[in-house]
């Protein structure tokens, strides 16, 4: 793949002149941290005209993660955790999983599931299974490989959480006006077109699947603008989406997960927004393996990341942001992922 094609400042800027000639202002919701990311990289927000104003959703995993799952599993002493390194500095509600680490657990970073697999040939180790549609099918698989090896010392906290159910609950609130959804392109690949087309039909707006790249992203805010009064779903990354998603992965993830209520850090609980593993492979569920509990903790009343995830403000407009709050001294998980909007902000559009 030839990534310069999708970056051709003669192309982006043509598109970027012909958006000017739409006067109203209108308010683009980007769903992934991902795109909030690229988003901030290529400097697009400032590039595009005044009135088309984009801001950013919940899709960061890592920054939905309850805090007391944190703090639950420092509390195991006698098991390896594995995860993804984004997870390792975000506080919970005494201690982040770095700083249990530096104080004797043992927390390894990994780079997928089947490296936690490989770990877990000698020890008993748990592997905290978070992420949305994207990450989940490779978890279900190391699960299905762990079972098929009757290896008992693997488990999954399964944090695994949907985009569609959390995009019902953030249009169903009044408060929230936007015009329309810039889809993303990850979760899109697995699945598809057909989960979002209730968007329109509820709440009346359009959502645009778009690529990662800066002429993915403008061609995605050009579609919505043009279909504003036709709101309906539309994949402009059909390099990469099919309308049908991926059969495969919606198979194995049907296999191994059934779907649940989830809580969202600082958003709150959200029907059917969750999975949790099947009966079929309770073997491999940390949760019912290790007794791990959830429970409401209280956030640093002072941190904004529950609205900066609702899409109701912008990072700036946290009192914290770039003083208190900053990567080095994170006060909120937005500010510590690599796709945390605190993060993206911080890093690029200050
Ligand atoms: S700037 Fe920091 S404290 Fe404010 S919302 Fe973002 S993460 Fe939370």
């Amino acid at each position: 793949m030839n990534w310069n094609r999708f970056r051709q400042p003669d192309l982006i800027l043509k598109l970027i002149g012909d958006l000017t000639e739409y006067k109203k202002q209108v308010k683009f919701m980007e769903v992934c941290g991902s795109h909030t990311m690229a988003i901030g990289h290529w400097g697009l927000r400032k590039l595009l005209p005044e009135n088309i104003i984009l801001i950013s959703g919940p899709g960061c995993p890592v920054c939905v993660t309850p805090a007391t799952i944190i703090d639950s599993l420092i509390k195991l002493k006698s098991v390896t955790i594995t995860t993804f390194g984004d997870l390792m500095r975000v506080p919970g509600s005494h201690q982040n999983l770095e700083q249990a680490r530096a104080q004797g657990c043992d927390i390894r970073i990994v780079f997928s599931p089947m490296d936690a697999l490989k770990i877990s040939q000698d020890r008993e180790t748990i592997f905290i299974g978070l992420g949305f549609e994207t990450t989940i099918p490779g978890i279900a698989f190391s699960i299905v490989n762990a079972a098929k090896n009757n290896n008992q010392n693997f488990s999954v906290l399964s944090l695994g959480k949907l985009i569609p159910p959390a995009l019902d609950a953030l249009l169903d609130d009044k408060d929230l006006k936007v015009d329309g959804l810039i889809l993303p392109g990850h979760v899109s690949t697995i699945i598809g077109m057909m989960p979002y087309e209730f968007i329109p039909y509820k709440f009346g707006i359009g959502g645009v699947i778009t690529g990662f790249e800066p002429l993915d992203i403008v061609l995605g805010v050009k579609t919505l603008i043009e279909n504003l009064d036709h709101p309906r779903i539309m994949n402009e990354y059909s390099r990469v989406v099919r309308p049908e998603g991926n059969q495969i992965a919606l198979d194995l993830i049907s296999e191994v997960f059934e779907i649940t209520h989830a809580q969202w850090r600082g958003i709150g609980e959200i029907p059917d927004s969750g999975l949790k593993i099947k009966s079929k492979y309770a073997d491999f569920d940390a949760f019912r393996k290790y007794d791990i509990k959830t429970s409401d903790l209280e956030e640093n009343p002072l941190c904004l990341c529950g609205n900066v995830l609702k899409g109701k403000i912008l990072p700036p407009e946290c009192p914290l942001f770039a003083k208190t709050c900053t990567p080095d001294y994170p006060i909120g998980p937005c500010m510590v992922s690599s796709e945390g909007s605190c993060a993206a902000y911080y890093k690029y559009e200050r």
